[in-house]
């Protein structure tokens, strides 16, 4: 066994070095092979040497070309980018503006909508505003048609207004003249009566117009050496229910005697509280003879400045007070008063309210003042008309209180107060007889209260004295003393 096992495995050496040496005989040839094949390689590898430098060339400068042109393709990629970036922003901005717009399209699609809605209402009302211009249209037509008539009648009124101004001027001068003979048979002085309302009446009797009797009181019956009943007689008696325009009425003439160019003086003559200022001044619901005597000059200056006149209206407002003149309008004591141009009754009445309160002043300084002095309002007009001239001056005098205190029972200021007062009013009694019996001399010089109103009494002047009365059986012995001196005026003008 030994032996066969030493057989076999000397027979696996002997093929296994047979096999070793093939395979090394076989490794021989194939690095023979390999050899001569890297030989070959080397060689064309020389020979490609070249070539591969060129391609390598070749390739770098297509890759610098390539990397360029991807720069640039990068750089316009950039760019594009920007633009597109740009655009975009672009596109957003339009797409927001339409987007406002649209809304705003939206808003006036909706206010369309609203205005379509008052269209369709103004429709309506412009359908109901045609109707009514139609109405109108008609209306008009006819005012058309009856102004036509109306114009047609103001021509001719026209016509007439021309010839009746033309007639006015005829008759103003004849009216003048009328107006003159009327005061020269009335007298140049006239004496009018005013009764002061009163529930006691029965000492008064009225007989008609123009006499009144007077029946004493009892009581007074002793102390009078007069009949138990007296009558007087003036131009006119005004019994209690006569109310102011009744007044003036029966004085306007006189006043017209102003425009006619004359002068003319009206006094209130009385006691205390017969009605003296209540007779010239009024209230604002009575207007007294002032007022109504501006008022009546201020309409007959219309008519004159009408038919041509040129003239100029004054006024001036007066007060003595113990036979001391002061001017109402600038309070100083004066001789002359100022007279102050006025161009309407406005003016005057603003005028008057200065005085007034002047005078009020001087009131509260000294107790009464006004009952016991003179109150003098002036008015003087003066115009022209070619040759024609007028120079006239009203005046309208409240008087002091006519009461005759007992001078001898009086003493102090009320002493010299009482003896001015008797001294004015019976040189004004002097005055009236002088100058109405023609005396050579009038004693105007006699009182401050003549001596201021001497120019306007003389000549062709007219005078009214308004005797104030109050019928009181208390009040009667100055009703009787105010009736005998109203007497004695009138008595100057029967002398003539
Ligand atoms: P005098 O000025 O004479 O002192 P007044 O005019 O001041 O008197 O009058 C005294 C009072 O009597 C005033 O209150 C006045 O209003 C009133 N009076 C006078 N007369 C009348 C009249 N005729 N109608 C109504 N009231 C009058
Ligand atoms: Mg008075």
């Amino acid at each position: 066994m030994e032996k066969e096992l030493k057989d076999i495995r000397a027979y696996h050496l002997k093929v296994i070095e047979e096999k070793l040496i093939e395979l090394i005989t076989h490794k021989n040839r194939i690095l023979a092979v390999q050899s001569e094949e890297i030989g070959e390689f080397k060689k064309s590898f020389n020979e490609f040497k070249p070539l591969t430098q060129v391609i390598q060339k070749t390739t770098r400068e297509c890759l610098q070309e390539f990397q360029s042109k991807l720069d640039e393709a990068d750089r316009q990629a950039i760019q594009q980018f920007h633009q597109q970036q740009d655009q975009l922003e672009y596109h957003a901005n339009r797409l927001n503006q339409q987007q406002n717009q649209m809304q705003l399209i939206q808003e006036l699609f909706e206010q369309q909508t609203k205005q379509r809605l008052q269209i369709t209402e103004m429709q309506k009302v412009k359908e109901r505003m045609l109707n009514e211009l139609q109405q109108t249209k008609e209306e008009l037509e006819q005012k058309k048609f009856l102004k036509q008539q109306l114009m047609n009648n103001f021509k001719l009124s026209q016509q007439q207004q021309i010839q009746l101004q033309q007639e006015l001027k005829d008759t103003e001068h004849q009216k003048r003249y009328w107006n003159n003979l009327l005061q020269e048979a009335k007298g140049n002085i006239r004496v009018y009566c005013r009764i002061r309302p009163n529930s006691q009446e029965d000492m008064l009797l009225l007989n008609g117009e123009c006499t009144l009797v007077l029946r004493v009181p009892e009581r007074f019956l002793k102390s009078t050496n007069c009949q138990k009943e007296s009558s007087f007689n003036f131009e006119h008696i005004f019994n209690q229910e006569a109310d102011q325009q009744e007044i003036y009425n029966e004085l306007s003439d006189l006043v017209q005697n102003v425009v006619d160019g004359h002068n003319v003086c009206i006094f209130a003559y009385g006691q205390t509280g017969s009605g003296k200022t209540y007779t010239m001044q009024g209230d604002d619901y009575n207007k007294g003879v002032i007022p109504r005597a501006v008022e009546q000059i201020f309409q007959e200056r219309q008519g004159m400045l009408e038919l041509g006149w040129q003239t100029t209206i004054r006024v001036g407002f007066q007060e003595i007070y113990n036979e001391q003149s002061r001017d109402l309008i600038t309070n100083q004591k004066c001789d002359d008063v100022k007279l102050l141009d006025v161009k309407d009754i406005v003016e005057v009445a603003e005028h008057f309210n200065t005085a007034k309160k002047n005078r009020q002043v001087a009131e509260t300084l000294s107790n009464e003042v006004s009952s016991r002095s003179h109150f003098i309002f002036q008015l003087n007009l003066q115009g022209h008309l070619g040759d024609k001239q007028i120079n006239s001056t009203l005046n309208l005098i409240d008087l002091a209180g006519s009461e005759r205190a007992n001078v001898a029972k009086t003493e102090g200021d009320r002493f010299t107060e009482t003896k001015a007062i008797n001294k004015s009013l019976s040189a004004l009694g002097d005055v009236f007889n002088a100058l109405y019996t023609k005396q050579q001399h009038v004693p105007f010089r006699n009182s401050k209260l003549t001596f201021s109103l001497y120019k306007y009494m003389e000549g062709s002047s007219k005078t009214l004295m308004m005797v104030n009365i109050s019928s009181r059986s208390e009040d009667f012995q100055q009703t009787l003393a105010s009736l005998r001196f109203a007497e004695k005026v009138k008595s100057c003008q029967m002398k003539k």
